[in-house]
C-alpha cells in the first residue's frame, strides 16, 4: 500500500471518508499555491502535492490528527484561509497532508461586557466584523485580504490590518488561545486583560505559521465602532520623503490616526490611479477613528503638520476612493480574469512589506529605487508605499512587477527579487525584511540574519515544541 492509500484509510477512520479530499484533481484545485498563480494560469503542476487534504471540525480531531500524524512521521500544514502570499502553503515533499480549519468557523461568543469575541480557527474575519459592525463595534482588523483571510491564519501569521495604526496588529489584539500541539496534547492561554505570569505563552502561537502549534480558538478586544464620526484629510506632498517627515511628526508628537498612507508616484500611477501627480510627488492621507471629539482634534492637528510641511490639502475624494476598492484585489486572485492577464502580458504583481526606524527607512527605499533595476532587467516597475506607523518608525510596503519568461521558473525570479530587497534592508541595524506577511519559505534563507543571535532561541523552541519537524517543514525554520 502507497504511503498515500495508507495516510487517507487511516485519517478517514478517524475523521470520516466524507472529510478527507484524496483525489488528485480535486486535491488540485483545493490545494493553495498562492505565489504560484501566475504558474498555475499556465496549467504548470508544482513538483509536490499534499497525500490529502484532511477537514477537521473540533479541537479533538485536529489533535487526533495530529497524534497520528507525529506517530507516523507526516508532515502538516495548518491552513484555514489559504491567503497568505509568502509560500507558507507550498508543499515540499512527498509526505504531507493539509489540516484543513476552514470548517471549525464557529463565532463562540461575543462579550460586549467585557469587550472581546471568542472564534474558532476558521472563522472567516469579514464574517465576524460584519456581525460587529451591525451591533455598533469593530474588531479594528482589516486586512487587504480581509474577504479571504480566517482567524486561525491570521494569527498564525502575525497580521496587520488597514487601520493597525490606531488599533494595533493582531498581537495587541488577541487575549487568549487555545492550540494544539503536534503531539496531540491541547493548551490553553486565557484571555485576562494582562499577565505577567512569566514570557507571553501567547506569542507561541502568533507568527508561528503554522510550524509549531494548530491554533484552534482565539479571544480577541473588539471595539465600539463609531464610522460616521471618522475624519479624513488627502494631501499632495513635494516627495516621498517629505511625506515621510510629516508621518514622522505626526506619529513621534503623540497624534493617533487609524489609517495613514503615503504613495509615491509610480506606486499612484500604476495601482491608485484616483489622484494625478506631477515630478517626485506622492500622495498621503489620513484617517482618524474614535468617539466624540477625538477624531476632529487629532484630525485638525494632522491638517497642521501637513500644511506646515508644504502639502495641498485634496479634500477626501481620494480617500474615499480608498475606501471603495481597498479590497478589490481580492475579486480576481486566482480567478481565469487574472489567469488571462497573465498569459497576455507575461507580467506578475507582487509586493514586499519592510520595516526600520525613521531615521532609515528613506534610505533602504532609495537604496532599493536606485541598485534594483539594473540588477534585474525582469523589473518593469518598482514604487512603494508607507501604510503602517509607529512611534518609532514605518513600513515600506514596496509594489513590484516582474515580466516573467518561463511560468515554471517564474517563482525563482521572484525569490532572487525578494531575497535582494531583504539583502538591502539587512544592512540596516534598526530595519526588518518581514513586516506583517510572514517569513513562509520564500524569506526563509534570510531568518538566520534577520534574528541573529535570537535565532537560537527559536530553533530551540521549534525542538521542544515539535521535535519531529512534522509542523510545516522548511516554513520559518529552515531545514538543517
Ligand atoms: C490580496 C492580499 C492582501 C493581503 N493583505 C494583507 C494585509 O493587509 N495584512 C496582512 O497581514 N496580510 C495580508 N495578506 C496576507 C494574508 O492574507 C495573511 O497572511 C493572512 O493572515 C493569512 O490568513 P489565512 O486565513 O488566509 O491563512 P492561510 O493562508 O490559510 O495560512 C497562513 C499561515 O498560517 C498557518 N495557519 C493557518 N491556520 C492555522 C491554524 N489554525 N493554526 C496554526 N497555523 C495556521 C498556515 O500554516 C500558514 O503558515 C494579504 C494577502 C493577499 C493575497
Amino acid at each position: 500500500m502507497s504511503l498515500k492509500e495508507k495516510t487517507v484509510n487511516d485519517l478517514s477512520a478517524v475523521l470520516g471518508a466524507e472529510n478527507i479530499i484524496s483525489d488528485d484533481e480535486a486535491i488540485r484545485v483545493a490545494d493553495p499555491i498562492m505565489v504560484r498563480t501566475y504558474a498555475k494560469a499556465f496549467n504548470y503542476i508544482p513538483e509536490h502535492s499534499p497525500l490529502c487534504i484532511a477537514k477537521v471540525s473540533s479541537a479533538e480531531q485536529v489533535s487526533k490528527t495530529l497524534k497520528y500524524c507525529n506517530d507516523n512521521d507526516i508532515h502538516v500544514i495548518a491552513k484555514t484561509g489559504a491567503s497568505s502570499s509568502e509560500d507558507q502553503l507550498l508543499v515540499i515533499d512527498d509526505r504531507t497532508i493539509f489540516i484543513d480549519g476552514a470548517p471549525m468557523d464557529r463565532i463562540v461568543k461575543i462579550d460586549t461586557e467585557n469587550m472581546v469575541v471568542t472564534a474558532q480557527c476558521g472563522a472567516p474575519i469579514a464574517v465576524i466584523e460584519e456581525k460587529l459592525n451591525a451591533m455598533g463595534y469593530t474588531l479594528g482588523h482589516a486586512p487587504q485580504s480581509l474577504p479571504l483571510a480566517s482567524m486561525g491564519g491570521l494569527v498564525a501569521t502575525r497580521s496587520t490590518g488597514q487601520f493597525s495604526t490606531y488599533y494595533g496588529g493582531i498581537e495587541d489584539l488577541v487575549c487568549g488561545l487555545e492550540a494544539a500541539l503536534p503531539n496531540g496534547e491541547i493548551i490553553s492561554v486565557r484571555p485576562v486583560p494582562r499577565r505577567a505570569a512569566g514570557p507571553d505563552l501567547r506569542h507561541i502561537a502568533i507568527g508561528s505559521e503554522g510550524a509549531l502549534v494548530f491554533i484552534t480558538e482565539i479571544t480577541v478586544k473588539i471595539f465600539k465602532w463609531y464610522p460616521d464620526l471618522m475624519w479624513k484629510g488627502g494631501y499632495i506632498i513635494e516627495d516621498f520623503k517629505t511625506g515621510v517627515a510629516a508621518v514622522r511628526d505626526v506619529m513621534a508628537r503623540g497624534y493617533r490616526p487609524s489609517v495613514v498612507r503615503l504613495y509615491d508616484k509610480t506606486d499612484v500611477d500604476h495601482n491608485y490611479g484616483s489622484v494625478k501627480l506631477k515630478n517626485d510627488e506622492a500622495f498621503m492621507f489620513f484617517t482618524v477613528e474614535g468617539p466624540e471629539g477625538i477624531p476632529g482634534a487629532h484630525g485638525e492637528a494632522i491638517h497642521r503638520i501637513a500644511l506646515s510641511r508644504g502639502a495641498e490639502y485634496i479634500g477626501t475624494k481620494a480617500v474615499d476612493h480608498w475606501f471603495l476598492t481597498r479590497n478589490r484585489i481580492c475579486d480576481t486572485i486566482g480567478t481565469e480574469k487574472e489567469y488571462v492577464k497573465f498569459r497576455e502580458t507575461n507580467v506578475y504583481n507582487a509586493t514586499l512589506e519592510i520595516c526600520s526606524n525613521w531615521e532609515q527607512i528613506g534610505s533602504i527605499y532609495d537604496e532599493a529605487r536606485l541598485t534594483l533595476p539594473e540588477r534585474f532587467p525582469e523589473l518593469v516597475m518598482l514604487g512603494g508605499h508607507v501604510s503602517h506607523s509607529y512611534m518609532n518608525g514605518t513600513n515600506v510596503y514596496f509594489v513590484y512587477a516582474l515580466k516573467m519568461d518561463d511560468p515554471a521558473s517564474a517563482h525563482l525570479l521572484q525569490y532572487r527579487f525578494v531575497d535582494a530587497i531583504c539583502e538591502i534592508t539587512l544592512k540596516y541595524d534598526s530595519a526588518t525584511t518581514v513586516h506583517h506577511h510572514g517569513v513562509g519559505k520564500m524569506r526563509v534563507g534570510r531568518i538566520k540574519e534577520e534574528l541573529g543571535s535570537s535565532f537560537a532561541l527559536l530553533k530551540m523552541m521549534k525542538q521542544a515544541v515539535d521535535p519531529k519537524n512534522i509542523m510545516n517543514p522548511g516554513c520559518l525554520i529552515p531545514l538543517e
